[in-house]
């Protein structure tokens, strides 16, 4: 049978604190996990929540999926009650998809301390749940929640919970790590026992990472040949997340040599960097193979082997996962260093110009600089050393008020002036502090010349005092992640004034965005 990605980051992704999608922001990442080409979409739990009533409803007029089929989520009837009037089965069904994932409790332990039934109903909910379904024309997988945990506290009650599934005709069986504490040495020896219980039965896994093996995991249940693996993009979910896709997709294509996806590979980074952004969180850079540090290097011994040989530092060649090498570097770092990170900005630089720069490197992080965070204003820093010249803008001037009235809230004011292709541009920004006032006033000015600034975003702001003992008069060092859809880089200022430091990180920050798209 061939191998699915059922992915939940619209419903058990989306549990994850910090995250709360719009009907919009849900079909968006619909849209990007289709062109990834996974099997299967779980839209979000119908019934439950409005928002997800209404998704299910927009998707069948709005989405139009190439690789993916959405399923609906929904838990068995009610204790004591009938399929047929459960609302939550009826809604369910109203949300009018092929394919409905239906969970249902196979811990005993759950059954009776949580239900409140005895074990015999918490059997007959399952059976009569899928039957139901099935008898709607519905496929059916089944979540055995709490699978592992239910295994081994009472195997035969969990396994009861499957075969009634099986018999209301669920076509998978997928076993659940609800809780997320169960080893993969543990989850096998469970999963030989359902194979040998139902031997025709497809299954599925779907797991939480609460003690960091849901990956490993999900790939060593592949291995015994589970067919259907669930999780979410970047690793999304309750807790500490659940089964972490943009991982488990390339482990299984370039690892196991198993296809995962209908795709294209190379989509991998960039969908899960545009996920990232829809989500508003900033991904991790430490994410293996999308993450932004997941194929950097720090230039130092091995750079000009590195260059030459990448393959011997890499365990795979990043553009397969749409991921690059970098280099960072620092003061530690040498000619070759210099010259293959200007290489990798698709600048020359011979080994004379490369002195300079690594001198000027030093000067610059022994005033407080610090590029290894910074690469957009490194690039910036070789460009200018080639001649080049940032002609985007100019700064003319820019005056920042930051009012606070009693009973008031307190607020800033930026207003900006700069040329633009010799046009003197005034403009007005207010925000909750002073960066973010001046952030949208040098956008609102750019705007007209460079539609693309919208596209940028300022998703990561950091400031650190570098001479402590100077007090309040220390100079400051702020480093500015932006990204735009598919990047993100990074640009610092150091100044005495928090504002000045702050104005030089943001518009190294836009020149590098407009430089990228070629302005
Ligand atoms: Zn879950």
């Amino acid at each position: 049978m061939e191998l699915e990605i059922y992915d939940t980051t619209l419903r058990d992704g989306s549990q994850q604190e910090g995250i709360s999608l719009t009907v919009n922001d849900k079909l968006r990442v619909a849209g990007l996990l289709d062109d990834l080409g996974v099997a299967y979409i779980e839209g979000g739990w119908p019934g439950a929540n409005l928002k997800d009533t209404e998704f299910f409803r927009r998707a069948a007029a709005e989405l139009d999926l190439r690789h993916a089929r959405l399923a609906a989520f929904g838990s068995t009837r009610r204790p004591g009650g009938r399929a047929a009037t459960d609302d939550q089965l009826v809604a369910l069904l109203d949300a009018g998809t092929e394919h409905v994932c239906i969970v249902g409790k196979s811990w005993d332990y759950h059954v009776s301390q949580a239900l409140r039934v005895d074990l015999d109903e918490g059997v007959r909910m399952v059976g009569e749940s899928v039957e139901f379904l099935t008898g709607k024309g519905r496929r059916v997988f089944f979540d055995a929640e709490h699978f592992f945990d239910g295994y081994k506290s009472d195997s035969e009650f969990a396994l009861a919970t499957l075969s009634a599934a099986l018999d209301g005709g669920a076509e998978r069986l997928v076993l659940c790590d609800t809780n997320g504490g169960t080893l993969p040495q543990d989850i096998l020896r469970a999963i030989a026992a359902v194979q040998h219980r139902f031997p025709d039965a497809a299954l599925g896994v779907h797991f939480h990472d609460d003690i960091g093996t849901a990956v490993a995991a999900s790939l060593a249940a592949v291995d015994v040949g589970v067919s259907q693996v669930q999780g979410c993009i970047n690793g999304y979910g309750e807790r500490t997340g659940n089964a972490n896709l943009s991982t488990l997709i390339p482990d299984l294509q370039l690892k196991m040599g198993r296809k995962a996806i209908t795709g294209d590979l190379d989509l991998l980074s960039p969908i899960s960097h545009h996920i990232a952004e829809i989500v508003n969180l900033t991904l991790n850079p430490h994410q293996p193979y999308v993450g932004a540090s997941a194929f950097t290097h720090k230039a130092g011994l091995h750079t000009s082997a590195l260059a030459r040989r990448p393959d011997a530092y890499e365990h795979e060649n990043p553009v397969r996962v749409g991921n690059r090498t970098r280099m960072v570097v620092s003061e530690l770092a040498g000619k070759a260093a210099v010259i293959s990170k200007a290489a990798e900005m698709g600048l020359e630089v011979d080994d004379d110009l490369a002195r300079l720069v690594v001198d000027r490197v030093k000067e610059m992080e022994h005033e407080g600089y610090h590029f290894e965070a910074a690469d957009g204003s490194f690039e910036l820093l070789v460009r200018g050393m080639t001649g080049w010249e940032n002609s985007f803008f100019n700064l003319e001037s820019f005056r920042v008020v930051t009012d606070r009235r009693a009973g008031e809230e307190v607020a800033s004011e930026a207003t900006i002036k700069l040329t633009v292709d010799g046009e003197l541009k005034v403009s007005i920004g207010e925000g909750v502090g002073p960066v973010h006032a001046l952030d949208k006033a040098v956008r609102a000015a750019l705007a007209g010349r460079y539609p693309h600034v919208a596209d940028l975003r300022l998703t990561d702001y950091r400031v650190r005092v570098l001479d402590s003992q100077d007090g309040t008069s220390a100079r400051v060092r702020v480093l500015i992640e932006t990204s735009d859809l598919t990047s993100s880089w990074g640009t610092i200022g150091v100044h005495e004034n928090v504002i000045e430091a702050s104005w030089r990180a943001l518009s190294d920050g836009i020149v590098v965005g407009l430089l990228k798209t070629g302005a």
